[in-house]
């Protein structure tokens, strides 16, 4: 068995989703291409993270008695007081943002643009919002790790703000077209990071947020309950087993429209040059076999059939043929349907006092000397004989 992986959410999804995507990227550690849409995922959590930090005030976290991972004492950009932001103007905002572009991954300079001046939007409302409404943040992109009973998980938190009760609130920004709130209470990211932030901070968490950047929207949710995480953690479970045997077998589904990895994956390689003849022969052959075997299934039972009645009027056990000799052998079983005898002896619901599952059971009981001889009778009387026969083959030549 390999060893345990450290599951993150994205990744316990890509396995979940394509076990063997998920050994290209994490065993084989196979590149995509970039993509514009990640490039800017990624800009714009950058550009927040320096937009918000100067306001993080550090708490204490569980681990050793450490502060928060990162603290203002580690940014040059000095120590606003709390609630605060170091940045003070909109140019700030936007030299921020200009700092943190990259054009990896757009697919034309039209592009580029259209997300480019989308990001400035999101991040000068967002910093308007800032200044409107300063949050109390304690971290944010926050590495968090924990062994989650016997699972290693870790994550990076967008941003975990204490709350006015004294507790913290865990928010995950998206920078996705569409966001509902009925994903902000299913979302198995802010589940998982629920149980990192516990494990990792004293205090408890209160609330869960999908922040919608495009929308400047806060969609939250209460924290999750055990069952909830009970059940996350099941799914974690079968991820982590499924990894450690190295259980890497394709999924395809939707999933593979996205895919890079599809001239390597058996679901969609092409069959190599030298082997297409024979591999397709066997193809239809195993085409043809299938299609003929309903219709031999039939052939085979009319003939035994006909052999049968043949024989029957022939008198005769045994038929040798040019290839085989065909044996006539007979089968049968007495049924006694109890259920149909009158005066058996019958508790108060109309069950039958004694149970007789199975035919020699009842002609042990019909022999039974203490039993009323009436009632032997009548049960003997029910019982109808099934014969069957059928045929084998014996090979002529075959030697003992
Ligand atoms: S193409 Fe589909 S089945 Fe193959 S590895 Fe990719 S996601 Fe999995």
């Amino acid at each position: 068995m390999a060893a345990v992986p450290t599951l993150s959410y994205s990744s316990a999804r890509t396995y979940q989703e394509c076990p063997l995507r998920w050994k290209f990227l994490y065993v084989d550690h196979l590149a995509e291409a970039p993509r514009g849409y990640f490039t800017f995922g990624r800009t714009i959590h950058a550009a927040l993270e320096e937009l918000v930090r100067p306001m993080v005030v550090p708490v204490v976290r569980r681990a050793g008695g450490k502060e928060s991972q990162r603290t203002l004492d580690h940014y040059a950009s000095g120590r606003p007081a709390a609630g605060g932001t170091a940045t003070s103007t909109e140019e700030e905002v936007l030299e921020i943002y200009r700092r943190a572009w990259s054009s990896e991954g757009y697919t034309s300079r039209e592009e580029e643009e259209r997300y480019r001046a989308l990001g400035a939007e999101i991040l000068l409302g967002y910093y308007r919002l800032l200044a409107e409404r300063p949050p109390t943040p304690v971290a944010v992109e926050e590495h968090l790790e924990a062994t989650w009973n016997g699972i290693p998980v870790h994550g990076y938190i967008d941003r975990i703000d204490r709350t006015t009760n004294g507790g913290l609130e865990v928010l995950d920004y998206k920078t996705s077209r569409e966001l509902s709130h009925d994903e902000a209470l299913r979302s198995d990211q802010l589940s998982l990071y629920q149980v990192l932030v516990e494990k990792n901070y004293p205090d408890p968490v209160e609330g869960l947020t999908l922040y919608h950047l495009r929308s400047l929207t806060s969609l939250r949710s209460p924290p999750r309950a055990k069952d909830s995480l009970d059940a996350l953690y099941n799914r974690l479970g079968e991820v982590s087993d499924g990894i450690r045997s190295e259980a890497f077998d394709p999924s395809p589904g939707r999933q593979c429209r996205r895919c890079e990895f599809q001239s390597r994956c058996p679901e969609f390689r092409l069959v190599p040059a030298p082997d297409q003849k024979y591999l397709a022969d066997l193809v239809d052959r195993f085409a043809r076999l299938r299609s003929q075997e309903a219709k031999i299934a039939g052939e085979l039972e009319r003939t035994a059939a006909e052999l049968h009645r043949a024989a029957e009027r022939a008198g005769v056990h045994r038929v040798p043929g040019s290839r085989a000799v065909a044996i006539r052998r007979r089968e049968e079983e007495w049924r006694y349907p109890l259920e149909e005898v009158e005066g058996l002896p019958r508790g108060s619901s109309g069950e039958p006092l004694f149970r007789l599952d199975r035919p020699e059971e009842v002609r042990r009981f019909i022999r039974n000397p203490e039993i009323d001889p009436e009632l032997r009778r009548k049960i003997a009387d029910s019982g109808r004989r099934q014969v069957r026969w059928y045929w084998e083959l014996e090979d002529p030549d075959a030697v003992d």
